[in-house]
């Protein structure tokens, strides 16, 4: 019968520390004298931290650093501000008739890690400059439950289309179908700058200074 091996216990480093044991006794074992220094501890900090209150000499707990003194803040009246880099939740960017610059080609959905994009893409109406030169997201889906916020499908997107910039963070909800954020939803959401539009330049069909091949150079 084979016999399975197990490492040896690596030796205590030298600078182990070592716990010494305390024989219980009813002295030990009722608590009161550890429970009157907690209680002296928790007193000690609430006058100090009045007295300074009452004083103004308490650092801004929002604003100062937690090096500076302060541990706690009154959540949800005072919230710390997010730093500069903090890049929320997803939104989709509109062109600027209101309609998607996503054309559904799918790159953030097969970057994602979590596998928590669905879109079913679509063709724009006959007559509408677009169709058969680009698609757009009929659906777009994402499960914020399942996102881990790494932010590839930004990367990934060749159209500036998909964003986390709304410096929002996610909603405590309390059920999992509100954690589905739809395209209706992605697209009312707006950037920290307030707008839905990006900044980039986004050549339609049919743009003369697109740079690029379009259909008509295609026919043959
Ligand atoms: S942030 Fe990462 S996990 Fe979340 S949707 Fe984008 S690619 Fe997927
Ligand atoms: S959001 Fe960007 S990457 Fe994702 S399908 Fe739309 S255009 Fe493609």
């Amino acid at each position: 019968m084979a016999t399975a091996t197990f490492p040896k216990k690596p030796p205590s480093p030298n600078n182990a520390y070592v716990v010494e044991h305390v024989e219980p006794t009813p002295a030990t074992q009722v608590y009161l004298p550890e429970i009157f220094k907690g209680l002296g501890v928790a007193m000690k900090h609430f006058f100090r931290n009045t007295k300074e209150m009452v004083r103004g000499e308490r650092p801004d707990p929002v604003t100062e650093s937690i090096s500076q003194g302060i541990t706690t803040i009154s959540y949800p009246e005072q919230k710390r501000p997010y730093p500069e880099r903090f890049r929320g939740l997803h939104r989709l960017t509109q062109r600027d008739d209101g309609s998607p610059r996503c054309v559904a080609c799918l790159c953030c959905s097969t970057a994602c890690p979590a596998q928590c994009i669905f879109i079913e893409a679509g063709e724009y109406p006959e007559g509408d400059a677009r169709r058969g030169y680009e698609r757009y997201p009929v659906k777009f889906v994402i499960d914020e439950l399942r996102c881990i916020f790494c932010g590839y499908c930004v990367e990934a997107c060749p159209c500036d289309a998909i964003r986390m910039d709304t410096g929002m963070h996610a909603v405590p909800y309390d059920s999992r179908e509100q954690f589905i954020y739809r395209k209706d939803l992605l697209l009312a959401a707006s950037g920290r700058d307030g707008s839905h539009e990006t900044a980039n330049p986004r050549h339609e069909p049919g743009d003369e200074s697109h740079p690029g091949v379009t259909r008509h150079h295609m026919t043959h």
